[in-house]
């Protein structure tokens, strides 16, 4: 009997027996740290000369794995593995499917803290971060794994006396994943088994930067008794291996998660016809985010200012949820202001693997400098209130940095900057503030304080993102509790860890049988 759903519960890092563990964790990690990781292809492990190297970005020096490397003859391996076992794994029963997503599900959850010190690891996660990813990809398992159950008679529909129609959903094929570093275990891992329950087969491309969290899970399915081929494990490189794998004939969708740009080029090479295909590509994709919080005059104030750093800086920012731009009602503007500043300054900063650490690195050099350069542009466009720094000599480090009194139409109150960088301005009441809020192409996430009930309705109305908070910061969405996902150049508005999203990767058949 399958236990309702409830979201996996954080660890409270206030307790010893926890701290212990987690230091456990970190100790199995560094048992491992540097070793070789092999491609997976049918079942079969394909070791290349060529590797990717996965480092620690908080010490460059630190090898975390390094992981052979698909070129376009092992993507194209890896996808006939894939068109063969979908011609079986579409037969295993939904509740067979199911079962592997439980079981992977029981063994993560045991090793918890070994994933989650993996992260901190690779991806330069704090403990509390790295926490929640892990629990966040331990409830996607638990959720699509119960959703496919829900859904696997179809949905009623008429039937007249004589007559028995039915409205089924069915596997659409093989998948192409391609995920992101940001959250290297739970979105990898949500969107590779929401398609894998619904019987579907897949190729999973996992970031470059992180590859080891995604070798381990993948490892994770075998012992769950997933069939070989069902998941192919080809990292490689997105412009060689994801452009190859994306035009593909045999592809008949693809799970993308990242930025605009690349999700923007793939949904146009897939919609391009190739030779021997015999459908349209579906791509399901979501993208970045410019993610704001309005703070109204009738607020409280402190509970703004808390929300605006923690949801600026957590992770660094880098989070496609995150709060980049703060948009405060001129009357307590000031005070809003100095508080977030005042609380941006005990921020703590440093090695990830260290409890005391709220904040660690950004990801890579390619971050550190992109993030920077905005940087100047901040202090050209705003007045630069704290941070701005960064030193990437040993890791990746960047102050967190709040700028003021920008004008809504700044650089970096628009574009994304994926960073540990927010942007402060005024406006003039709350309609103005909400004004300000939509003017971007993004449509992600957003939040807003307020004790007015009239313009929580307001909001609720006319604030055009997908994932809308009230009265708390707008990171953290719950699989199964708040669906993620979001409008217009955020994606093709589809909701992880919604009532909607398995169907997704499915096609609904109708059967009408006279008797
Ligand atoms: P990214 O640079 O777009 O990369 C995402 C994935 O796409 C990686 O696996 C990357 O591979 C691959 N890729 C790169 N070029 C490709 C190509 N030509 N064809 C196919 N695949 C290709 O994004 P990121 O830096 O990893 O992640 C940050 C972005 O993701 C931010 O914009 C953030 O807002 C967004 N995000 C959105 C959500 C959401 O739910 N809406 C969630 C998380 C993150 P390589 O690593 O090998 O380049």
């Amino acid at each position: 009997m399958v236990q309702p759903y409830k979201h996996e519960p954080f660890t409270d890092f206030s307790l010893e027996a926890n701290q212990t563990a987690f230091k456990k964790g970190l100790q199995t990690v560094e048992s491992y740290l540097g070793q070789d990781y092999d491609l997976i292809i049918g079942g079969e492990r394909v070791t290349t000369e060529e590797k990717i190297v996965s480092i620690n970005p908080a010490n460059k020096e630190e090898v975390v794995g390094r992981v052979s490397k698909a070129n376009r003859n092992l993507a194209e391996k890896a996808m006939q593995a894939a068109v063969k076992a979908f011609k079986t794994w579409k037969r295993v029963a939904p509740e067979t499917r199911a079962d592997v997503l439980f079981k992977a599900a029981a063994i993560i959850r045991r090793r918890k803290h070994e994933f989650s010190a993996l992260m901190t690891k690779e991806a330069g996660k704090p403990w509390r971060e790295a926490d929640a990813d892990t629990a966040e990809a331990i409830d996607f398992l638990e959720f699509y794994a119960r959703e496919m159950l829900r859904i696997k008679d179809g949905v009623k529909v008429n039937s007249r006396p004589n007559e028995y129609n039915r409205y089924d959903y069915i596997p659409l094929g093989v998948g192409v994943i391609i995920s992101p570093w940001n959250f290297p275990f739970a979105i990898m891992a949500g969107t590779t088994v929401a398609a894998i329950v619904a019987g579907n087969t897949v190729l999973l491309k996992p970031a470059s930067t992180t590859p080891i969290i995604a070798a381990k899970f993948v490892e994770v399915m075998e012992e769950a008794g997933l069939p070989a081929g069902v998941l192919n494990f080809v990292p490689g490189s997105g412009s060689e291996v994801g452009d190859y794998l994306v035009d593909h004939k045999d592809t008949r969708f693809i799970s993308f998660t990242g930025s605009r740009d690349v999700g923007l080029r793939i949904n146009e090479r897939a919609s391009k016809l190739n030779e021997g295909q015999i459908w349209i590509k579906r791509v399901i994709a979501e993208m970045g985010g410019k993610d704001t919080i309005v703070v109204d005059k009738e607020a409280d104030l402190e509970l703004a200012a808390q929300s605006i750093v923690t949801s600026a800086f957590g992770f660094s920012g880098q989070k496609c949820s995150a709060c980049s731009r703060a948009v405060i009602v001129e009357d307590v503007y000031d005070q809003v202001l100095s508080r977030v500043v005042e609380l941006t300054n005990e921020l703590t900063q440093g090695d990830p693997a260290d409890l005391g650490n709220y904040m660690a690195t950004v990801i890579d050099q390619n971050a550190f400098d992109k993030i920077m350069s905005y940087i100047e542009i901040g202090k050209e466009e705003g007045k630069l209130m704290t941070g701005g720094e960064g030193d990437s000599s040993k890791g990746f480090f960047i102050k967190p940095t709040v700028f003021a009194d920008l004008t809504p139409d700044a650089r970096i109150m628009k574009e994304e900057i994926f960073g540990p960088v927010v942007g402060l301005t005024k406006a003039k009441d709350f309609d103005h503030a909400i004004e300000i809020a939509n003017d971007t192409e993004y449509g992600l996430t957003g939040a807003v304080i307020t004790n007015n009930r009239v313009n929580i309705q307001k909001a609720r109305e006319d604030f055009h993102v997908g994932n809308l908070y009230f009265n708390r910061g707008c990171t953290g969405a719950i699989v199964g509790y708040q669906p993620f996902g979001g409008f217009n150049m955020s994606g093709t508005d589809s909701k992880a860890g919604g009532p909607d999203y398995v169907q997704l990767h499915m096609q609904a058949k109708t059967t009408s049988e006279m008797y």
